[in-house]
């Protein structure tokens, strides 16, 4: 915060529809007069030392300001990169993945009010990055989990049900076949759950979870899912399919000293460039963004605004949520109702 009374935040606008849908949100919040100065950095990445890393400058403004907001950034396949994302995640520790999602009400989609919280872990396990060719043909990809990951993120998961008014915290695993690394996870949330005693703590395994969750999404309301990198990799993807997809599910990188608040969904090559992104997600991840900073009163404004616009009408809302609008004109609505 500055003598103005203003915070400065790290802007990683993305690939892709990133700036597009990053100049929707700047739009909004010059509209809503939040008190929020951009600093925008580049993250293309360089090598260092033969590793993909973050250019300094961009390391040096998220750790300066604490917070981030960070647009889609594009991975290549199969080339041997990195992903960038998991390099910023694990430049700034960022080892929990929260990912609520939440009906939006006049959005129809088959399930009404459902109101999940996931939390994945999100340094290590399925993707860790070891991998290598045994014999031509044979691959190991190997799965990495470690006691200090499994409990930062477990002690997260019960401190964010403590914050949130949850009773129960639900770890989601596959310990029946990974016995020693679900296993591990399990136990240290068994551990860890000793110092909540007024949070239940549940288990269930993940193909179990998929299918009661979109059998019936009500039971999970009051519940704080953790799980393994993968699983909530891919559950999340499915919660927010519960709730009318990806252009509306938000998300923060958790760690101890720095933030780091995304949309879920990619960079969506497919529609790029051409003014058809939908805003929402990374609108709402800088709601959540906004509440972390204790600037509540603003994130209010700005979800009540965009909400409300999603919910009078298609002509006013994007085409991934059969609306008709361009990416212009649903900014103007959320601004009008700001
Ligand atoms: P994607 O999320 O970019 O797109 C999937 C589908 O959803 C596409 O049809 C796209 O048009 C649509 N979509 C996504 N966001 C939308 C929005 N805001 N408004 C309207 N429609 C939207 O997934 P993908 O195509 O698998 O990935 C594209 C690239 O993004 C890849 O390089 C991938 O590695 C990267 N990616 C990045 C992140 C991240 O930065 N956190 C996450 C996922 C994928």
């Amino acid at each position: 915060k500055n003598a103005a009374g203003k915070y400065t935040v790290t802007l990683i606008e993305g690939d892709g529809i990133g700036t597009e849908i990053s100049a929707a949100v700047k739009d909004i919040y010059a509209a809503a007069k939040v008190p929020i100065i951009w600093e925008p950095v580049d993250v293309t990445p360089i090598l260092k030392d033969g590793r993909t890393a973050i250019p300094d400058a961009a390391i040096e403004s998220v750790k300066r300001n604490f917070v981030a907001l960070k647009g889609p950034l594009a991975t290549p396949i199969g080339k041997g990169h990195v992903s960038l994302n998991l390099t910023l995640r694990r430049t700034f520790n960022l080892f929990a993945n929260l990912r609520p999602c939440r009906s939006v009400v006049g959005y129809k989609t088959p399930y009404d009010g459902v109101d999940t919280v996931l939390i994945r872990e999100n340094t290590e396990g399925e993707y860790s990055g070891i991998e290598h060719v045994v014999v031509d043909g044979v691959v190991q990809s190997i799965k990495l989990i470690t006691r200090p990951a499994c409990e930062r993120v477990i002690r997260y998961a019960f401190q964010h049900a403590l914050a949130t008014g949850k009773p129960k915290v639900l770890v989601v695993h596959k310990a029946s076949i990974m016995k020693m690394s679900d296993g591990l996870f399990l136990q240290t949330a068994r551990d860890i759950a000793k110092e909540y005693p007024q949070i239940e703590l549940g288990a269930e395994l993940l193909d179990n979870t998929c299918l009661k969750i979109v059998t019936d999404p009500e039971p999970y309301k009051p519940v704080v899912m953790v799980m393994p990198n993968l699983y909530g990799d891919i559950l999340s993807d499915l919660c927010s399919g519960l709730i009318g997809g990806l252009g509306l599910t938000p998300s923060g990188n958790m760690g101890d000293e720095v933030s780091i608040f995304e949309a879920v969904h990619g960079s969506a090559p497919d529609i790029a460039g051409k003014g058809l992104a939908n805003p929402t997600a990374l609108l709402l991840s800088s709601v959540m963004m906004l509440r972390h900073m204790k600037l509540n009163d603003y994130a209010d404004k700005i979800e009540n605004a965009v909400l409300s616009t999603i919910a009078s009408g298609p002509e006013n809302i994007t085409g991934d949520l059969k609306g008709t609008a361009n990416t212009a004109r649903f900014t103007e609505e959320i601004i009008k109702r700001l």
